[in-house]
């Protein structure tokens, strides 16, 4: 059965016309989010189809709000009372849907979230990330102001990127650091150590002696921070050599 659709827009609304060998037109909604989809007959001009969607526009909304209800609804079963960490501190989640930007705030023992109504699951966790890496690049500037004169060394440019394997990782012939973004969860020592052990790597390729010895004059507890940092809740790196 030849079958043809295209997308139009009715007062906002995504409208989806399915072209197809019917007798009738037919509307529908669909799940999760309310999608609109109209079957159309073939022949059926455009303004027609218009006509009847925005005839039955308070069934269709009625519908496409009781989906929304529920897909937010299920997006903050999801998160609310998952637990987060912040700098190394386990905060509760909970989620709030509100007009306006997204909206991030620490209270007490909770990570409180305003985002806008509608919002996925999905979508609020990119919220999340955005205001983790917002944490990290307000915090690493000051981290390296405090350790490039101890380690003797100084970056030319640093960024923050979220890497499987790595905490951090530098190139030293251009002597730009990266950061892995997961840090803004851990305790602030551990971006200490992480900055540090990549502003030796500018003097030090590998892991040998003179990059422990290194390690030792600017960090005499660069091991047990490694360590303490390796044993942390859901670490998803590894101290691999870079
Ligand atoms: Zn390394």
């Amino acid at each position: 059965m030849a079958v043809q659709t295209y997308w139009i827009k009715v007062d906002d609304i995504d409208v989806k016309l399915v072209f197809k060998h019917i007798k009738h037109l037919h509307i529908g909604i669909y799940p999760p989010r309310g999608e609109v989809r109209v079957s159309v007959p073939f022949g059926v001009r455009e303004e027609y189809v218009l006509w009847a969607v925005r005839s039955r526009l308070p069934w269709i909304n009625k519908h496409r709000e009781r989906f929304q209800r529920a897909a937010s609804q299920n997006m903050q079963e999801m998160l609310n009372g998952e637990f987060h960490y912040v700098w190394g501190r386990r905060y509760l989640l909970s989620v709030e849907e509100q007009p306006g930007h997204a909206l991030i705030v620490l209270e007490g023992d909770r990570l409180h979230m305003c985002v806008p109504p509608g919002s996925t699951a999905d979508r609020v966790r990119q919220y999340l990330d955005a205001w983790y890496r917002i944490q990290l690049k307000n915090a690493i500037p000051g981290v390296l102001r405090a350790w490039e004169p101890i380690v003797g060394a100084r970056v030319s440019d640093w960024g923050v990127r979220r890497m499987k394997t790595l905490w951090g990782s530098c190139n030293a012939t251009s002597g730009r650091i990266t950061i892995n973004l997961e840090l803004a969860k851990k305790h602030p020592e551990s971006l200490d150590c992480v900055v540090v052990h990549e502003l030796v790597h500018l003097l030090e390729r590998g892991h040998g002696t003179r990059f422990k010895v290194r390690m030792d004059q600017a960090m005499p507890d660069w091991r047990a921070r490694q360590r303490r940092l390796s044993q942390s809740v859901s670490s998803p790196g590894l101290w691999t050599p870079s």
